[in-house]
């Protein structure tokens, strides 16, 4: 931990860091406006006044790194594609501050409409907002506290492998004050939930989805930084989705909700893949901002 002193800089200090900061930013082409959102989160400033300049006049800034840590991290930034959600520890996803950490994937934007299209699928029918919903491959917990948040009755289980990942997720769960609402467990996708087969009234999951050889085509901020168990769908992608429609008929119950986010190209496969199960009805795909078909949802068959 470092001491209190080393965490304090003069308003020019900083304003010196920021400007050798934006300039190495801007000779490999990143972003300026990575190093202003960064100071928003290490220095506690606001982009108003990172903008017009007026943070230089204050005599001391705190900040939640050593400035020399902060430089260090800039050149990871800088050098290594080292994203700066990893840095700040935090990102914002639908209306929460999020921790993060490596061991977890970065919050996506369009990951967020899956919370609407679970609330929008079951805004006819209430008794489907309480009851039980899974959030399977949680990583940071982000679905699980979208989903406890939309549905103010429901009790969720969220899952995941990873050990790291899930004390991110309690974290993040209890910064909310939702770590009552929402039990948390280690293990592959549905086995934890084994004790509640049949019961439960939806399933949300963004699960690793993209196929095994194409994961060095990604940006390398992603590709050598984020985990790639939350990424390796493998051989084709559909693994983990594959393994979801076969293994949730099982837990859904009739007319039980079964929702996961997909990548570009996918929607045939998985409405195919639905399809040929024969325990799915009603199958929709969903396009995200980009017009990318990035969701798809389907029912548990009443019988
Ligand atoms: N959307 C993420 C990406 O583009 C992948 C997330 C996933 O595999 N579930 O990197």
């Amino acid at each position: 931990m470092a001491d209190k002193q080393q965490l304090q800089v003069s308003g020019e200090k900083l304003s010196e860091w920021r400007d050798t900061a934006i300039s190495a930013a801007l000779s490999v082409n990143v972003s300026s406006s990575e190093v202003d959102w960064l100071l928003q989160e290490i220095a506690g400033l606001d982009s108003l006044a990172l903008r017009i300049g007026s943070f230089k006049e204050k005599s001391q800034i705190q900040l939640k790194l050593p400035l020399e840590e902060l430089s260090k991290l800039w050149q990871q930034r800088l050098n290594e594609s080292l994203p700066v959600q990893y840095i700040a520890k935090t990102t914002t996803w639908r209306h929460f501050n999020i921790k993060v950490s490596p061991s977890v994937l970065i919050p996506r934007p369009e990951t967020e409409f899956l919370i609407d299209l679970a609330a929008s699928a079951t805004a006819d029918n209430s008794t489907m907002q309480q009851g039980n919903w899974a959030d399977l491959g949680t990583g940071s917990g982000i679905i699980a506290l979208g989903l406890a948040k939309a549905f103010s009755q429901a009790k969720i289980h969220a899952v995941d492998r990873s050990s790291e990942a899930l004390s991110i997720a309690r974290l993040n769960a209890d910064n909310y004050n939702l770590g009552d609402r929402i039990k948390f467990y280690q293990g592959f996708w549905w086995e934890p939930l084994n004790f509640l087969k049949g019961e439960f009234s939806g399933m949300v999951s963004n699960p690793p989805y993209i196929p095994t050889n194409t994961l060095p085509e990604l940006q390398p901020e992603v590709y050598k930084h984020e985990p790639h168990l939350a990424l390796d769908g493998g051989r084709d992608g559909l693994e983990c989705i594959r393994h979801l429609i076969e293994v949730s008929s099982n837990y859904l119950k009739p007319g039980g909700i079964w929702l996961v986010e997909m990548m570009a190209g996918q929607a045939d496969k998985v409405t195919q893949m639905l399809h040929n199960n024969g325990s799915y009805s009603k199958i929709e795909i969903h396009h995200d901002l980009a017009g990318i078909e990035r969701f798809a949802l389907a029912y548990k068959s009443r019988e």
